[in-house]
């Protein structure tokens, strides 16, 4: 999907708002949920999404939920980083399928970086596994 284009109500996220699929959370309200990517890209990798907002990337998000997003992307890097004390942690989204992105939720990725432990590639990485998410989500969590 390019930057033109419907927000999809169907797509993964907004089933994992709505509790039809599951998700290993971190923290959420009633704005902002944070959850394990299950494709990680290292250990440790995370994402935020609103709750609220119907945005399929940052040029659609209205200003008052992207902020909602980034103060909750940032909680998040804090947790991770004091929870997993990794040696660097990248904070980013894409924008547009060209961009790299692939699912058409507005998300920040937060992903710890090891000295030393290749960057998995983004999209292409095998699924976790569940337990092991549940004890990194239940470790950041306690970091929060
Ligand atoms: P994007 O490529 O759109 O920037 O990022 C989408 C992210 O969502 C990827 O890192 C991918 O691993 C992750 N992802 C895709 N499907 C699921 C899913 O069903 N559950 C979770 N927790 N993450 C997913």
């Amino acid at each position: 999907m390019s930057l033109d284009g419907r927000y999809d109500a169907d797509n993964i996220f907004a089933k994992i708002i709505r509790g039809e699929i599951p998700s290993v959370k971190v923290f959420e309200d009633d704005k902002v949920l944070a959850f394990m990517d299950v494709f990680p890209q290292s250990r440790g990798h995370a994402l935020v999404i609103s709750k609220t907002s119907q945005a399929r990337n940052i040029l659609e998000i209205e200003p008052q939920a992207l902020a909602e997003v980034a103060v909750a992307a940032q909680k998040l890097a804090k947790a991770v980083v004091a929870a997993l004390k990794p040696d660097g942690v990248v904070v980013t989204q894409f924008n547009g399928a060209p961009a790299g992105q692939t699912v058409f939720h507005l998300h920040v990725h937060v992903i710890p970086r090891y000295e030393g432990a290749e960057l998995g590639r983004h999209g292409a990485g095998g699924m976790a596994d569940v337990e092991e998410l549940k004890a990194l989500a239940e470790k950041i969590s306690a970091a929060l």
